[in-house]
């Protein structure tokens, strides 16, 4: 064991909510008044839990069967939810797609398909710099609604810590829709036809999953002539709908990790799954320390820049006792560099032994700029990342648990190509993203499709 090691072990002995505050930190605001910090999580420790450990004790049940190929993950969101766009509408437009694309890989890879949002507290952003400059004005970088502003101004670029109590309060808003979505009726299999109205129904993907939805209509009269129904098998009825953010910003997340009454271990209550991201997986910093001591399922992004050292190193700190579903690994290497760099990953991470979910983001490794400097992403690219992703666990051995995907569903125009040949001409039309460019409803039920004719293979 190395010196530096052996200290961290050291340091690492007196796990608690706050222990994370003495190690180096990245990506953190600076708040002009640290008083009024304080107070804020004063009054967010004092608030109702978002989720229950006991549901993120199921949700970890659940990514351990991925982890076997025995179930497939679904995760899809926005890069940044916001204050703004915070109306039915919108999240219940998301949740249908996610809806949508399930049923359609649920098909292809016939074994259940877990459904996490990144929703309801995906507000706190890393960035690659500190400052963005704009015709030759220089400002703080936005770093997600729950800390400033995204307007080009000195004054929303301001660290503000009430930001941390409304985005509380949204997610506490988005959370009862998406709880009344999967269990009041909406996500009843026999609604199968009608997740596909809205724009998307003039789609051709639209009619492709109507085809596909008359199948499954035609399947359920047939059970349900057999005698299985809703009475008997209430799994038709409703659906189980996860939530997942980046744990980011530790004083919110310290805020709302509580111990469970049932087995007396903290969780962090604001969401079932939080990741730590590509930027604060450093195995000696505040990040890694916070995760260690919460027993939500959780994620680390792993990148091309992740060494295999790091990666031993984070699986001994945050999963000493190989507990299975505990950590996925979201590997987001780049359509280009996923079959160079995530074989030699994979057969370390097997040579230990350890039990970890592998997901595939083909978002974050595959993002280019416009002539016009305006982020988007290819179609094609995000397609080819998974593909190559799939392959590599074809040729190695094991299971792709699942899919990452930044996405809406909104008809927005933000990454390029698909069935609908959006072009770089056409992103100015609705280009809503407040970070990262996502699949519109239409490329994300076709990349759902595509996937799921690789599962079939
Ligand atoms: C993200 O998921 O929005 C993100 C910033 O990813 P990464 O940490 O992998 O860059
Ligand atoms: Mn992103």
């Amino acid at each position: 064991m190395s010196a530096t090691h052996m200290k961290n072990s050291t340091a690492r002995q007196n796990w608690t909510p706050g222990s994370w505050r003495s190690f180096p930190i990245r990506q953190v605001p600076t708040y002009p008044d640290p008083t009024a910090v304080e107070a804020v999580e004063e009054r967010l420790r004092r608030y109702p839990p978002l989720v229950f450990a006991g549901e993120a004790r199921r949700l970890k049940s659940h990514l351990a069967q991925a982890a076997r190929g025995e179930a497939f993950v679904l995760q899809g969101g926005a890069c940044a939810e916001s204050f703004s766009e915070f109306t039915a509408d919108i999240v219940r437009d998301t949740f249908r797609v996610l809806l949508q694309m399930a049923v359609v890989l649920t098909f292809g890879a016939k074994v259940p398909v877990i459904k996490l949002g990144r929703m309801a507290g995906q507000y706190a952003k890393p960035r690659s710099s500190d400052t963005e400059t704009r015709d030759g004005v220089t400002l703080p970088s936005y770093r997600g609604d729950n800390i400033n502003g995204a307007a080009f101004t000195a004054e929303s670029r301001i660290p503000d810590p009430l930001r941390m109590e409304t985005g509380y309060f949204q997610s506490a808003g988005t959370m009862n829709l998406l709880r009344a979505f999967a269990g009041g009726g909406y996500a009843n299999l026999h609604e199968v036809h009608r997740w596909n109205l809205g724009f998307v129904e003039r789609s051709a993907m639209a009619q492709r999953y109507g085809q596909l939805a008359e199948r499954i209509g035609e399947t359920l009269d047939f059970m349900a002539a057999c005698g299985l129904t809703t009475a008997s098998t209430p799994q038709l009825d409703e659906t189980e709908f996860y939530t997942s953010h980046e744990a980011l910003l530790l004083g919110y997340e310290q805020a709302m990790t509580r111990i469970d009454s049932t087995s007396g271990e903290w969780y962090d209550c604001s969401a079932h799954f939080v990741w730590i991201g590509d930027r604060t997986r450093q195995p000696d910093g505040a990040h890694v320390e916070f995760l260690r001591g919460v027993r939500n399922p959780i994620g680390i992004k792993v990148g091309p820049t992740t060494g295999i050292e790091d990666l031993e190193q984070l699986l001994d700190i945050l999963n000493p006792t190989d507990e299975a579903g505990r950590i996925s690994l979201i590997s987001r290497m780049g359509a280009t560099k996923v079959r160079d760099h995530l074989p030699q990953l994979l057969r370390k991470v097997q040579a230990t032994g350890r039990t970890v979910t592998w997901l595939c983001d083909p978002m974050h490794g595959n993002t280019s700029s416009t002539t016009n400097g305006v982020k988007t992403r290819s179609f094609d690219a995000i397609l080819a990342e998974v593909k190559g992703f799939f392959d590599v666990f074809e040729a190695e051995g094991g299971f792709p648990g699942g899919v990452h995907f930044e996405m809406t569903g909104q008809n927005v125009t933000e990454c390029i190509g698909g069935a609908q040949c959006l072009t770089e001409d056409d992103l100015g039309e609705r280009y809503e993203t407040f970070c990262d460019p996502r699949l519109n409803a239409e490329q994300s039920l076709e990349m759902a499709f595509r996937l799921a004719e690789e599962l079939k293979t």
